[in-house]
């Protein structure tokens, strides 16, 4: 299941959600997106734990994080 996802368009290629990923997933793309900046890309999607420190870290509000809920039956 996919756990992270980027709204590529949105990024401002700042680079802070690579610097504070505490697994190095993330890196700086080598292609541009459609506002001309290098967006973030998941590098290392096997190391990634959902934690979502990145998306809290984006002043964009452009990751994503999915997480498994478990749902208690009744
Ligand atoms: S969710 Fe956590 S481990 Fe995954 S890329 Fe973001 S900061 Fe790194
Ligand atoms: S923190 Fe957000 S805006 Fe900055 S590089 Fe990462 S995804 Fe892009």
């Amino acid at each position: 299941m996919e756990k992270w996802r980027i709204i590529e368009d949105l990024c401002k290629g700042c680079g802070l959600c690579v610097e504070f990923c505490p697994k190095q997933c993330l890196k700086m793309s080598d292609s541009l997106n459609r506002i001309g900046y290098h967006p973030a890309i998941l590098d290392k999607a096997e190391e990634c734990t959902a934690c979502a420190l990145c998306a809290q870290m984006c002043p964009e509000t452009a990751i994503l994080i999915y997480r498994k809920v478990k749902v208690k039956s009744a």
